[in-house]
C-alpha cells in the first residue's frame, strides 16, 4: 500500500505509463521493419529480424531512445515516420482523472521520459496532457538514462527533490531497481503498459495495471499543500 501523506512528488514515466505502449511496439515492430524492408528491397520478415537484433544491439543506451540515431544508422528520417504515425498515439485510460487530483492534492507531477526530446514534443502535441503535468522532463536534457544513477543524482539537484517523499511509476524494472537504490521512497510497477497485451504483474514490486488503479485520495480539507 502506499502511503499517500510521504509523498510530494509523482515522478511518471511516458511510455507504458501515461500513453500507451502500443504505439511503441506497433512503429518499432511493423511501421519502421515495412519502412526498411521497403528502402532496401528486402522481405518484411528478414527486415524485422536485421531490425530487432539491432535494437538488441543499443538496448538500455541512450541510442536505443535517439531518434537521430536511428535515421543515421538506418539511412531515412525516422522522426518523420513517426509524425506520419502521431495519430495512433494514444493515453492510458484514466490518466486525465489521475492527473487532475494529483493536483488537486497540491502533488508536483513530472513526467520523466528515456525518450528522446522529439517524441516527447510530438507525444505532448498530440495528446495535450503537458497542462496537467508540472514539468516534462527528457533524460537527454540531463545526459543519463534512468538506468544510471547519475540520473538520479542529477535529477534531485534540479527539481530539488527528497527521494523519500518521491513516487515513482515505471513499467521498467531495472529504472525501479535503480531509483530504490539511490533511494527513490515508493515505488510502484505498471504491469499492463500495452492496452492490447495481458497484465503480467512484477515480483519484486508493488504492481498495477495502470494508473487509473492508483487511487490518489481526494484531498482533506485540512491539508493544504502536499499528499
Ligand atoms: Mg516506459
Amino acid at each position: 500500500m502506499l502511503d499517500w501523506n510521504r509523498i510530494d512528488t509523482l515522478l511518471l514515466d511516458m511510455d507504458g505509463v501515461l500513453l500507451d505502449l502500443a504505439f511503441d511496439e506497433f512503429f518499432w515492430h511493423f511501421e519502421l521493419p515495412a519502412r526498411y524492408a521497403a528502402v532496401y528491397h528486402l522481405d518484411e520478415d528478414d527486415a524485422r529480424e536485421k531490425l530487432l537484433a539491432m535494437y538488441r544491439e543499443r538496448e538500455g543506451r541512450q541510442d536505443w531512445y535517439d531518434v537521430d540515431y536511428w535515421s543515421r544508422r538506418l539511412g531515412f528520417d525516422v522522426a518523420s515516420i513517426k509524425v506520419r504515425q502521431a495519430h495512433r498515439i494514444r493515453e492510458h485510460a484514466g490518466v486525465r482523472f489521475f492527473l487532475a487530483r494529483a493536483r488537486e492534492r497540491g502533488c508536483r507531477s513530472v513526467l520523466l521520459t528515456n525518450a528522446h526530446p522529439k517524441t516527447l514534443r510530438l507525444k505532448m502535441a498530440v495528446t495535450r496532457l503537458e497542462p496537467l503535468l508540472d514539468e516534462t522532463i527528457s533524460t537527454f536534457e540531463l545526459g543519463a538514462g534512468k538506468e544510471s544513477r547519475t540520473l538520479w543524482e542529477r535529477l534531485q539537484r534540479r527539481l530539488d527533490l527528497d527521494p523519500a517523499r518521491t513516487l515513482l511509476v515505471e513499467d521498467s524494472a531495472t529504472n525501479l531497481r535503480t531509483a530504490r537504490d539511490y533511494g527513490i521512497g515508493q515505488l510502484v510497477y505498471i504491469s499492463r503498459p500495452n492496452s492490447l497485451r495481458g497484465a503480467v504483474p512484477h515480483p519484486e514490486f508493488h504492481s498495477i495495471e495502470g494508473l487509473a488503479d492508483l487511487a490518489c485520495p481526494p484531498l482533506s480539507p485540512a491539508r493544504s499543500r502536499f499528499c
